[in-house]
């Protein structure tokens, strides 16, 4: 379970993330959603431990992972990272990658990695190199790898943003098919109130570094706490 509250964050006396409070329980997705510069990736960076709040606390299964006094740096919170680039390493087979957060390699972890590849579909791909898969197939590696360490909490920024428009869905209902199974906390930032209202369990709407409406989709769908809000939801078919 992810906690944090009160994150505040400001770049020169401006408040990018202004008073943000949520939680994200084990096995459930939590998207971020918000219009460009309202904050998203700054507070996802703050969780992950590459950018530090100003104030406000982050705990992790009721561990205090961050507040102002107190930092645990970004390898020892057990948090995963997944974002827009998937960030493969060109140098590394599909097996190394994959086992690339886990002590020992692949030759350690055999059982671990060659389970999570049947379940993304990529067996035949081990031995593969990134620059010879597909948007898609990457895609699917940047997900083994990240779920790999069987991080408590995932952090997706924009996972879906760079592929074929057509495949998307479809790689969203697989994504969080895993997801499901793995039962990683889940918080996931996107600008697409489709993306969310597919796969959040729970949406935190957010506009100028502040959460103005949290809860189920159909909540927020049908029940829009302003003009801002419905307006966001008003072209999803
Ligand atoms: P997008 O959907 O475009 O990715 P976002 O919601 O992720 O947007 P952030 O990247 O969190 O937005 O940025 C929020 C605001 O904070 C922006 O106005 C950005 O210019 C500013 N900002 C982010 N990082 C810094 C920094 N290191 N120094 C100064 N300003 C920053
Ligand atoms: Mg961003």
């Amino acid at each position: 379970r992810l906690q944090v509250r009160n994150l505040i964050r400001a770049f020169d006396g401006q408040r990018v993330v202004n008073d943000v409070s949520f939680a994200v329980s084990a096995g459930e997705v939590a998207c971020l959603l918000g219009p460009s510069g309202c904050g998203k990736s700054t507070t996802l960076r703050i969780v992950a431990g590459v950018d530090m709040q100003d104030s406000g606390s982050i705990h992790v299964d009721g561990n205090l992972i961050c507040d102002t006094h107190f930092r645990i740096p970004p390898e020892r919170r057990a948090i995963g990272l997944m974002f827009q680039d998937f960030a493969l390493f060109p140098h590394l087979p599909v097996s190394e990658n994959v086992a690339f957060g886990l002590k020992g390699g692949f030759v350690a972890n055999r059982a671990r990695v060659a389970a999570l590849l049947e379940r993304v579909q990529m067996s035949r791909h081990i031995d593969s190199y990134p620059h010879e898969l597909s948007g898609g197939e990457q895609q699917r590696i940047a997900l083994a790898r990240a779920l790999a360490p069987r991080p408590r909490v995932l952090l997706m920024d924009e996972p879906f943003s760079g592929l074929d428009e057509r495949l998307r869905d479809g790689i969203r209902d697989d994504t969080l098919a895993l997801l499901k199974d793995e039962g990683t906390a889940v918080l996931l930032v996107t600008h697409e109130p489709h993306e969310a209202m597919r796969m959040a369990d729970q949406i935190l709407l957010m506009r100028n570094g502040s959460i103005v409406q949290q809860g189920a989709p159909y909540n927020l769908y049908n029940a829009p706490a302003d003009r801002m809000a419905a307006a966001f939801f008003s072209d999803i078919n």
